[in-house]
């Protein structure tokens, strides 16, 4: 019996250590997405959700989020190392949400420059007590050694870095999605990589400044992308009606609340009503835009 049992063991093992390398779609030369599925942050979300990536040169590679566990940072340094032996001399987080971070320790061994907007490192470390309780209900055993990792070269303004022959121009924006939104753009193909800033078939999720993101994403605009790589969702190159798109939910939530507000509605009214045109449009919209009227009301009451 106790055999038996050993024996079975065995067979699982291996099965449980091995992890396959991510799949990566090479969006244009050189440039490296993986898709995550599209799944609420919730129980056992699986650390997979966004899009993460990597960007090679002739010296090295940079790294565009890491994913929202340890594992999954692996899985993606498994990924890169099946495509170049180049050194990993980036590590960029677009923002600090804990999809897009959490995988940051799988990169330490290559001691590369962790990059961040200016105020990622302070929203780090309001959140980095909630994000550790919550990381095993997130990602159960493979919660096991997440960190979080501030930036070591924090950005203001617009900051080039250099991959070798292929310059990225990382631009620090002001209160958008969150507090420290990061957008890359690499010249050499004119991809915008814009982190969460940009939503593709998956509802926005609010947690920062509406407006500010509203005037963020007209600055989006001004970018000579060809492509863009959205923090969820495909690569697209109809980037302009992306935009359009987003522009109007947000508008749209933004309009709704406070017609709300003003004809004295309650939060739990509003919940249940406002912005549900949209309803239809966008993959998790029930659960998500519930959540963003709940944040966004309780700030525009106070307008
Ligand atoms: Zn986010």
């Amino acid at each position: 019996m106790l055999k038996r049992f050993l024996m079975s063991l065995m067979l699982l093992l291996p099965a449980i250590s091995l992890a396959e390398p991510l799949m990566v779609e090479q969006a244009v030369p050189g440039i490296y997405v993986h898709h995550g599925v599209h799944k609420d942050i919730n129980v056992n979300y699986g650390g997979d959700i966004g899009n993460i990536g990597f960007i090679v040169g002739s010296k090295g590679v940079a790294v565009i989020d890491t994913g929202g566990s340890p594992k999954i940072g692996e899985r993606l340094r498994d990924a890169i190392r099946k495509v170049t032996e180049l050194p990993i001399l980036y590590v960029i987080n677009t923002h600090v949400h804990p999809d897009h971070i959490l995988g940051n320790a799988a990169f330490k061994k290559d001691h590369p420059a962790f990059v961040g907007h200016e105020k990622l490192a302070a929203a780090m470390a309001l959140r980095k007590e909630a994000y550790l309780r919550n990381q095993p209900n997130w990602v159960g055993a493979d919660a096991n050694g997440t960190e979080l990792i501030p930036p070591t070269l924090a950005i203001t303004g617009t900051q080039t870095i250099d991959l070798g022959g292929r310059t990225l121009q990382l631009t620090a924006h002001p209160t958008a999605h969150t507090n420290n939104d990061l957008t890359i753009f690499d010249t050499t193909t004119a991809t915008l990589w814009t982190g969460d800033l940009l939503y593709v078939e998956r509802i926005p999720a609010f947690d920062g400044d509406l407006k500010g993101w509203l005037k963020v994403i007209a600055q989006l605009r001004n970018f000579p992308a060809v492509r863009v790589v959205p923090g969820h969702g495909p690569v697209t190159t109809d980037w302009q009606s992306a935009l359009d798109k987003e522009d109007r939910y947000l508008s749209v939530l933004l309009e709704d609340v406070r017609k709300a507000i003003k004809q004295g509605k309650s939060m739990e009214e509003t919940i249940e009503n406002a912005a549900q045109s949209e309803k239809g449009k966008w993959v998790l919209f029930d659960i998500v835009n519930r959540r963003n009227i709940s944040l966004v009301f309780p700030i525009m009451e106070w307008e």
